[in-house]
């Protein structure tokens, strides 16, 4: 894999699986799935993916696919002060999403309309978008609005 960004100022995680045994989730998004690991001991759906269980300390774990869709808990927008390289990005629209069917809250950036046309409860889809090095990560899509000034 060429690589290109620094890795002190990279803030996606590592992907493959010669450096995590999460490679799952990775190799799951890309093909358009959502996952995470669930305990079989307890059952405790974990987020993100882990490779032990935080309540058992268990490594007997199970990867499940998760609903893509969503609402909206809290969003915010970053004005300034933008990470390293997205500079260009701003204002970057970020928020919560209960997903539907699953009992979790997922952190991610907003896509398909600017932060003023967001609403709590507002529904969203999780899809996976390009990352440079060829990783990908996930992020909300909304429908409607005003599209956000970058495209990314
Ligand atoms: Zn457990």
């Amino acid at each position: 894999m060429k690589r290109t960004t620094p890795t002190a100022f990279d803030f996606f995680p590592q992907e493959e699986s010669q450096q995590t045994r999460v490679s799952r989730f990775f190799e799951e998004l890309r093909a358009g799935r959502l996952s995470t690991t669930r305990c079989r001991k307890d059952g405790a759906l974990l987020w993100p993916p882990r490779v032990a269980c935080p309540r058992c300390h268990g490594e007997d774990l199970e990867w499940v696919e998760l609903p893509l869709t969503g609402r909206l808990y809290a969003f915010s927008a970053v004005l300034v002060g933008a990470p390293l390289g997205m500079e260009q990005d701003l204002p970057i629209t970020v928020g919560l999403a209960d997903l539907e069917g699953a009992p979790l809250r997922l952190f991610g950036r907003i896509v398909g309309a600017g932060w003023e046309r967001l609403s709590v409860g507002q529904r969203v889809r999780v899809e996976p978008f390009a990352v440079p090095d060829e990783r990908v990560f996930y992020r909300f899509r909304v429908d409607g609005g005003l599209a956000e000034n970058s495209s990314a």
